[in-house]
């Protein structure tokens, strides 16, 4: 089978592998769609592991199931999410389960950006869901980024009536105004420095779209909460300043939610003390658990969130270093997905 090897951001290569030999209790899928997400774009983070297969946002078909496979059967469309909880460790028993030993170290073989993969069995049997066939495979490649998204939104106990500020209006920064509004955010207010993207976030809900660069976000996030700032704040790009601003705009007592990392070597001076008496609280969130990735197909399922116009590009597996080079480069880009036909 031919699969997309990463050497490195400038050197993606499609090579021939062998299709993976399934276990009695696994499955082989063949690949329909997969998402390119911002992680995949982060070379400093990949280049130790290099080379690998990318793609942790797949959807497809199961073609083989093993003999002792009994909630799947062959022809089901299925999202497999590549990494999953033990559900019994100290992290999984206090619902941390994104940072169990397990989750980082199971993953569908070799990565979505294959012709086909294996589902080992944890990943079978925790997260991997069946799609309704009036789902495209498309809209499929959604479930893992706003499972994310649902995630970081719960941790940072979104309330009813807040106002929520987003800075960053890529495809994550998007889902997170819409599931905003979906958890009854009373106001959104969106910031980035791309024109096409603030339109894009103004389509999915947003309140208030503000370019920083050529407007004050800090006063107008004052103006539309009485002077008192943003209950929460979203930092979906991956920059100090945007932290920076994060802070500025948040409101005493309110959250700040680390959603985007920052390159290596990379700090934000904190003050204890302006902590201290700010009470602003700074919630990480990283990935999705299959907790959020059910309540993700059963936002899209409903229609209460269209996430297919986030899809602006698609290129097909012979393709995909021309869908990083896009992911990369171009800045009208939100999503941009790989098909395999
Ligand atoms: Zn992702
Ligand atoms: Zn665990």
């Amino acid at each position: 089978m031919k699969a997309a090897i990463y050497y490195s951001q400038q050197d993606i290569r499609i090579e021939e592998m062998p299709v993976p030999e399934i276990g009695e209790d696994e499955v082989l899928v063949e690949m329909k769609a997969c998402g390119i997400c911002g992680s995949d774009l982060m070379d400093w983070y990949l280049k130790n592991r290099a080379p690998l297969v990318l793609g942790h946002e797949p959807a497809g078909i199961i073609v083989k199931a093993g003999s002792k496979v009994k909630e799947f059967n062959v022809g089901d469309n299925v999202f497999a999410h590549h990494h999953v909880a033990c559900l019994t460790c100290h992290y999984c028993i206090h619902g941390d389960y994104t940072l169990c030993e397990q989750f980082h170290k199971t993953h569908i073989d070799p990565g979505g950006l294959a012709e086909y993969f294996r589902v080992p069995a944890p990943n079978l049997q925790i997260d991997t869901l069946r799609i309704p066939k009036t789902f495209s495979f498309e809209e499929a490649t959604l479930i893992e980024p706003v499972g994310c998204c649902i995630r970081a939104l719960k941790k940072s106990n979104i309330q009813v009536g807040n106002t929520v500020a987003v800075i960053g209006a890529g495809t994550t920064g998007i889902i997170h105004v819409a599931l905003s509004k979906i958890f009854e955010a009373a106001k959104t207010i969106v910031s980035d420095l791309i024109d096409h993207r603030l339109q894009m976030a103004r389509k999915f809900g947003a309140d208030i779209i503000v370019d920083p660069e050529n407007e004050d976000l800090e006063a107008i996030v004052k103006a539309e909460t009485d002077g008192v700032g943003a209950d929460l704040v979203v930092v979906t790009a991956p920059s100090i300043e945007a932290y920076k601003t994060g802070l500025s705009i948040c409101r005493k007592g309110g959250k700040l939610c680390v959603f985007a990392p920052t390159r290596p070597g990379k700090y934000l001076r904190i003050s204890p003390k302006e902590l201290f008496f700010s009470e602003i609280q700074i919630i990480p969130s990283y990935s999705t658990s299959h907790l959020e990735t059910r309540t993700a197909l059963e936002l899209i399922k409903s229609g209460k969130l269209k996430v297919k116009e986030l899809i602006t590009h698609r290129f097909t597996l012979a393709d995909v270093a021309k869908a990083f080079k896009t992911a990369l480069e171009n800045r009208e880009s939100l999503k941009v997905i790989v098909l395999n036909k």
